[in-house]
């Protein structure tokens, strides 16, 4: 029978990557040689060990340290362009540390609850409310790993919208009556807010807009924007579009939706909106004053080399994937060999098919292929397609050429070696 920590330490394993699976069997004096998959099942065999599991959950809470510091990194670089007070001030506003500030409205303490992790947010939240399983009647085994709330999640889910203000605080879309026939229910969330003076001057300066959003509560894809299956926005009685997909189509998994600005459906005092949606799934909603980021701006944010890989780990990785094999012991990278003779390094930019001024990665890739990072920003601001929340940083191919400068590498470099 498998018990509860046997269960918990396998939730675990499926989030580690080869580098806590290699701790991990390094720790267990097991080879760590092999594809991820070997690593996992050689792990798996030793799980009815107690010892095993607390190697496990120790490396677990290493790694979720070190990705809240890259996310800090990332939620501080974002601070240092909106150098302006009102900025500050809002984004802090938000700031309850500590407290109980959930989508249900309320902040009855009794319940079990999850904390947010970004460090200038840490509010708390009911577990019930927030975690939703993905099949209904599902039991929740495992909690994320890294749990943040929706107002987190909005903040990093469109860079090129920084948010000044919550003007109507993210709510819950409640369904009034669940059909019995398995259709799916109408779920809806309603409120009035209130446009200040103050905001509505801001709102004379094109750079600043109102959005009204709307996450899905366990999206696989944590930040971005999700509108409900038949989405029906109304703001003060006029009908607003939200998605240019059927509303019956759903948002795949590669998709993102966009926010709905309705700064021209507004005014100074009291306006009313709504929203409503016909699916089964757990939404929540809000409107925000939001100001613009140029592609500049967006560009400073994404970490510079230093804050990113470490130039032993990008050496492995290349080393890895240019054919490089073990020799040797079993420990250790440092026995990794090149051995091809010639690498052909491809510098053009899948996305401009031009040659990469500054490449750039996301962060998770093991792979050596790049693109140009102003080409991806300049594209994404048209398209809102790729995933921002990890384009954490790189380590340029500069430092690969160094390597085939010093013969560390040998390689033709199919034309021209920049930065050489
Ligand atoms: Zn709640
Ligand atoms: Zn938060
Ligand atoms: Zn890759």
């Amino acid at each position: 029978m498998e018990t509860d920590l046997v269960a918990s330490s396998k939730g675990k394993l499926v989030n580690f990557r080869m580098k806590e699976l290699k701790d991990v069997l390094t720790k267990l004096g097991l080879p760590k040689q092999g594809k991820k998959q070997d690593l996992v099942d050689r792990i798996f065999h030793q799980l009815s060990d107690e010892g095993v599991a607390r190697i496990i959950d120790d490396t677990y809470r290493k790694m979720q340290i070190s990705e809240a510091a890259d996310l800090a990194i990332m939620g501080q670089s974002g601070l240092d362009i909106c150098n302006v007070k009102v900025e500050m001030e809002a984004e802090d506003s938000l700031n309850l540390g500590g407290k109980i500030f959930c989508p249900c409205g309320t902040s009855l303490p009794s319940e079990s609850k999850i904390q947010c992790v970004d460090p200038r947010c840490l509010v708390q939240q009911h577990i019930s409310c927030v975690i939703i399983p993905e099949k209904p009647m599902e039991e929740i085994r495992l909690l994320p790993p890294l749990f943040f709330c929706e107002t987190c999640r909005i903040k990093r889910a469109d860079p090129f919208w920084i948010t000044v203000a919550h003007l109507v605080s993210p709510m819950k879309l409640v369904a009034s009556n669940i059909p019995t026939d398995g259709t799916n229910p109408l779920q809806k969330a309603e409120a009035a807010f209130h446009l200040t003076k103050a905001h509505s001057d801001l709102l004379q300066n094109t750079e600043y807009d109102v959005q009204a959003w709307c996450i899905l509560l366990n999206d696989k894809v944590s930040f971005r924007m999700q509108w409900p299956l038949h989405a029906e926005l109304q703001v003060n009685g006029l009908l607003v579009r939200t998605v240019n997909r059927p509303g019956t189509q759903l948002l795949g998994s590669n998709g993102r939706d966009d926010g709905a600005l309705i700064t021209l459906y507004i005014g100074e005092g009291v306006n009313q909106i709504s929203l409503s949606g016909c699916d089964a799934r757990n939404f929540c909603f809000g409107v925000r004053l939001v100001k613009r980021r140029t592609v500049a701006q967006v560009l400073s944010l994404v970490p510079k080399e230093t804050a990113g890989e470490v130039f032993e780990d990008a050496l492995t990785r290349v080393r890895r994937c240019f054919g490089g094999v073990a020799t040797g012991n079993e420990d250790g990278d440092s026995d990794l060999e090149i051995i091809a003779d010639s690498i052909i390094v491809n510098l053009r930019c899948p996305m401009s098919g031009s040659r990469i001024r500054v490449a750039g990665r996301f962060k998770p890739c093991v792979h050596t292929g790049c693109f140009d990072l102003e080409t991806f920003v300049e594209l994404n601001q048209r398209t809102r397609k790729a995933s921002y929340s990890f384009i954490l940083l790189f380590l340029s191919m500069f430092r690969i050429f160094k390597l085939i400068k010093v013969g560390k590498v040998s390689g033709c470099c199919s034309g021209n070696v920049p930065y050489a």
